[in-house]
């Protein structure tokens, strides 16, 4: 769209000189764009100074600020229950099929939050694509988070070739997926029938034959599993503790096991490993939680 304003026309080998003199002097329009004319060029200026003349311009496109909100595939997670923000993400962004808000905490055994339909299609399904792989979830049934895409490939990075890899609480099975990549075998067990599903859904999806979907409580695999697993992934941040016993029945010796909590001090958990036998502890920050609060992992090698 055009707009009139005035303008200073000045000769093409000047025009530079002219741009950084009008920056300088903070008169260079943010609302207009400069054109060329012929020779000349024309740039558009905040006020009528000496020589300018009146022109038209075409006027720089402004994008409006888009409210706070997480990607989820296609689906985005608001901040605020902001429907008029909400709109405006679905306008702006042609990915986005689904504005949600959060209406809880994750919550519950099976770590799912209950939502509410700000704006767009009413579902809470949607794809997710991380590295090349693809995750197929649903928000309503099962846990997912995409802040967590760089610690998979942090773990992945750890993964050598030919592991066998358990993932003790597996979800939809986005770190099940990523470790097989380089592992020989991965077991994703997981309570929450709706996730295990889910998990065999993104088994088909990604076309890969070596993780092992398991509709299991963690508190049983030492019965049903044998003992030897090169790593074991245990991402249950707010109840992994109880746990640890029965990881460290199934770990090999010189094993690692990736273990998520959440603390507002850096080695808040290392007494808690102190009755176990373990060769080395590495305490990584994954992400901020809450203020003073931070999810991290423990990287246990065993003894
Ligand atoms: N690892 C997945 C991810 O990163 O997306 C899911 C992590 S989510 C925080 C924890 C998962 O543990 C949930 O899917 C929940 O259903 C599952 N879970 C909770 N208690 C469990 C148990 N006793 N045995 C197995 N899985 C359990």
């Amino acid at each position: 769209m055009e707009a009139p304003g005035y303008g200073v026309r000045v000769p093409r080998e000047e025009a530079e000189l002219t741009r950084r003199a009008l920056i300088q002097q903070k008169v260079l329009s943010k609302r207009l764009k400069p054109r060329i004319e012929g020779e000349y060029v024309l740039f558009p200026v905040e006020s009528p100074l000496f020589g300018a003349e009146e022109f038209f311009f075409d006027m720089i496109e402004t994008i409006p600020s888009l409210p706070r909100h997480d990607l989820i595939g296609g689906i985005a997670v608001m901040a605020e229950p902001d429907t008029a923000g909400a709109e405006l993400l679905l306008a702006q962004r042609r990915s986005i099929h689904t504005v949600l808000f959060a209406e809880s905490e994750v919550e519950g055994e099976f770590r799912t939050r209950r939502w509410s339909l700000l704006a767009g299609e009413d579902t809470r399904k949607t794809v997710c694509m991380e590295h090349g792989q693809k995750f197929l979830i649903d928000l309503e049934k099962a846990f997912f988070s995409s802040r967590l895409v760089t610690e998979r490939q942090r773990v992945l990075q750890m993964v050598e070739n030919g592991e066998t890899v358990l993932d003790m609480f597996a979800g939809v099975g986005p770190f099940a997926i990523v470790l097989a990549k380089r592992a020989g075998k991965v077991i994703a067990s997981e309570l929450n029938p709706s996730a295990v599903t889910l998990i065999e859904q993104n088994i088909k999806l990604n076309k890969i034959s070596n993780v092992l979907p398991f509709l299991a409580d963690a508190r049983h695999l030492d019965l049903i599993l044998e003992k030897g697993f090169d790593r074991i992934v245990m991402n249950l941040p707010h109840g992994a503790t109880c746990f640890l016993p029965f990881a460290f029945r199934l770990i090999k010796s010189g094993g690692t096991i990736h273990w998520y909590a959440v603390v507002s001090k850096e080695g808040m958990l290392i007494p808690v490993l102190e009755k176990f036998p373990v060769k080395k502890i590495r305490e990584h920050r994954v992400r901020s939680y809450a203020p003073g609060r931070w999810h991290v992992v423990y990287d246990i090698v065993v003894v």
